[in-house]
């Protein structure tokens, strides 16, 4: 089954109205491949939110950066799914390594919050990746199968997830992944989706790479055959994150 790139902007914490709006009005006046061609979803800061999703063109969709793990409540400072779902945004990043670095979120957590956010009718995109002393220590893949074995284990339904590897080491460092790395984890996972999955979800579902992604890296990561889109943080706050959009072609 053909999958559709995607490229996800993340936006972490960062920006002002001021910044947010520029970004926006950017996006809106550039011309990038069709919807059919590839799906783009930008991420801003919860504060943002709706301010991006009733101004962003509507062919770009929004993400909210985490959300709670089970219903609403007496939970301080958390935002719910049902809330998300409430103001019409579509996606959720869930388990970017940000969070479980210095938040402590658990593989467990992770894939709690996952099909929670699931079963509230939130498309997810779900992080993964090893940190550089589990890279160098060879255990790259039995770290991401852990992962996305906490994820799969509560999912049922794999149509509104995308699977995002974001190796720890290439985040925000500069230090992209080779397309051979990348091509050569993206294809391990899918191998794993089809063990441990099903063929049709190993097939139909996308990989993206996420790690130190720019303009100028991303045809070349675009063309392997795993790599089905970007998760992009720093450059997606810049004018190069229309020429990742562009990869997808
Ligand atoms: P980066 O971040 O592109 O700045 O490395 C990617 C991410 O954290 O999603």
């Amino acid at each position: 089954m053909a999958r559709k790139f995607f490229v996800g902007g993340n936006w972490k914490c960062n920006g002002t109205t001021e910044e947010v709006k520029k970004i926006v009005t950017t996006l809106n006046e550039v011309e990038v491949p069709s919807e059919d061609v590839v799906e783009v979803v930008v991420s801003p800061p919860f504060v943002f939110l709706t301010f991006v999703n009733s101004l962003l063109r509507s062919d770009f969709h929004v993400a909210a950066q985490n959300c709670w793990v089970r219903k609403g409540g007496a939970f301080t400072g958390e935002i719910s799914a049902e809330m998300l779902v409430n103001l019409s945004i579509p996606w959720v990043i869930i388990g970017h390594s940000e969070r479980r670095a210095l938040l402590n979120e658990s593989n467990e957590f992770v894939g709690d919050k996952v099909a929670y956010a699931l079963s509230q009718g939130l498309k997810v995109i779900a992080c993964i990746g090893e940190t550089l002393e589990e890279r160098e220590s060879g255990s790259t893949m039995a770290v991401v199968a852990a992962q996305t074995k906490a994820i799969a284990g509560k999912v049922t339904n794999w149509d509104n997830v995308v699977l995002a590897y974001e190796p720890v080491w290439a985040i925000g460092t500069g230090k992209v992944a080779t397309p051979v790395q990348a091509q050569e984890v993206h294809c391990e996972l899918r191998k794993w989706l089809h063990e441990n999955v099903g063929g049709d979800i190993a097939a139909s579902t996308r990989i993206i790479y996420g790690g130190s992604v720019n303009g100028a890296n991303c045809k070349e990561l675009a063309a392997q055959p795993d790599v089905d889109g970007f998760l992009v943080g720093g450059a997606s706050l810049k004018p190069e994150f229309v020429d990742i959009i562009k990869a997808a072609t």
